[in-house]
């Protein structure tokens, strides 16, 4: 099994929290761990510090800090990969092009609001992980 950093964004959160959590039920994801915050300017900064110098860093930040997110941590075989899958391309209108079933295609906005968050590869997702949940004890 595998483990996954999943975030329901704050547009996500907003609109469609119920029906994404239906998803990840109805996808066979274990929920391991489940935290509804109101993230800190440093935290979001942090968080996607990877994309500090990118020109959307700064929207990015405070679209992320504007309301409550759910952060989750899904666990399933290929966890990581099934979770990218379900959610879709980044941006939307590309989403509903190549995935129109994903999350994104059906529940996003536009490319900054995008609903979703998942972990791109295993050792970004144990970061993630431990970064929002702290070292959880290894099963
Ligand atoms: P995430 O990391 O949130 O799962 P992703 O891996 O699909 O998304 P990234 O390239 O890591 O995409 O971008 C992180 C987030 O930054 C996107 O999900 C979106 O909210 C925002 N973003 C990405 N590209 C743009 C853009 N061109 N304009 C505005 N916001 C963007
Ligand atoms: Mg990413």
């Amino acid at each position: 099994l595998e483990d996954t950093l999943a975030v329901i964004k704050p547009d996500g959160m907003e609109q469609h929290r119920e029906e994404i959590m239906e998803e990840i039920r109805a996808g066979g994801f274990s929920i391991l761990e489940q935290k509804e915050e109101v993230l800190s300017r440093e935290m979001a900064e942090e968080f996607y510090r990877e994309h500090r110098d990118k020109p959307f860093y700064h929207q990015l930040v405070d679209f992320m800090c504007r309301g409550p997110c759910l952060m989750l941590v899904l666990t399933k075989e290929n966890a990581v990969e099934e979770w990218r899958a379900m959610m879709g391309p980044t941006d939307p209108d590309e989403a509903r092009q190549t995935a129109p079933e994903s999350l994104r295609a059906r529940f996003a906005r536009d490319v900054l609001e995008n609903a979703v968050h998942g972990s791109s590869n295993r050792q970004h997702a144990q970061q993630k992980i431990d970064f929002i949940f702290g070292e959880i004890a290894a099963e």
